[in-house]
């Protein structure tokens, strides 16, 4: 994958007792005592303890223990086909940067895919292209067209930034979709980088933010990558 290109990603919020959160809500659900009671006991410390529970309840499929936990991350440099994609997500919160408000005063930044990049014909062709979409928004505007209808003229590739927030239930379901290697190359490091910026605090997370074969032991797609067998393969 060109690791090089394409989002730029920063977790910018997470709760200070993540780890703690979970394994209240985890002891909630299977202890006489409150849940006040079980966030200041003892074991409520111990990290080890803590994380034993909480893996067996998540391999359980017991989700909602992770609900309670919501992570932001500050996203910029990815394409709007790649922000599409993530918005089809509907447990996701969004914040991104308007097309209505935001008029372009120049050469709009765009992503170029990397098929298209290592292709050095191809390439000047599309940046001449982008360059003529841009002569032509500026046309538009130049010519009293408010932003939000001259945007019409944009494309994909045109690049955007967003705030997204969302439960760790909801990352982990998007890890797993969209490390996939059926995911397109964009949304993938997209989702690869978010990740890697939770794992450097939360380390214990990595066995989780994995593709869906991982956790499946096998591959649910009609093509298959190779990395683990297929369905049939198993059955
Ligand atoms: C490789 C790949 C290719 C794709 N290609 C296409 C394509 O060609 N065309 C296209 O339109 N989309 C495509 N998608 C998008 C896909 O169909 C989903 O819209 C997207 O992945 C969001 O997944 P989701 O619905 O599981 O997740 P989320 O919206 O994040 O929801 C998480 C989970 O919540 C539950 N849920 C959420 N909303 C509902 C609801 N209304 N009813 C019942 N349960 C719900 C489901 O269990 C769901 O899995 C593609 C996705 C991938 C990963």
């Amino acid at each position: 994958m060109p690791e090089d290109k394409y989002a730029c990603v920063r977790l910018i919020s997470k709760p200070q007792n993540l780890l703690k959160t979970i394994y209240t809500a985890c002891r909630t659900c299977y202890s006489a005592d409150s849940p006040l009671n079980i966030f200041d006991c003892e074991s409520a410390q111990d990290k080890e303890k803590m994380l034993k529970l909480i893996n067996r309840v998540i391999s359980s499929g017991h989700y909602s223990t992770i609900e309670h936990v919501q992570v932001s991350f500050a996203i910029s440099n990815i394409s709007r086909a790649c922000s599409h994609q993530l918005v089809r997500h509907r447990h996701v919160s969004f914040s991104q940067k308007s097309q209505r408000y935001v008029k372009e005063k120049g050469q709009f930044d765009y992503l170029i895919p990397d098929t298209i990049e290592r292709n050095p014909e191809l390439k000047e062709k599309f940046d001449n292209f982008m360059s003529e979409i841009s002569k032509f928004y500026l046309e538009l505007t130049e010519n009293g067209i408010p932003a939000e209808d001259a945007r019409a003229v944009l494309p994909n590739a045109a690049s955007t930034s967003m705030v997204v927030s969302m439960n760790l239930r909801e990352l982990i379901h998007l890890a797993n979709l969209r490390l996939c290697t059926r995911a397109q190359t964009e949304i993938r490091i997209l989702i690869k980088r978010m990740c890697e910026e939770l794992v450097k605090e939360e380390e214990w997370l990595k066995d989780y933010l994995v593709p869906k074969c991982e956790r499946l032991g096998y591959c649910d797609e009609d093509k298959s990558c190779g990395r683990k067998p297929t369905k049939e393969q198993i059955l």
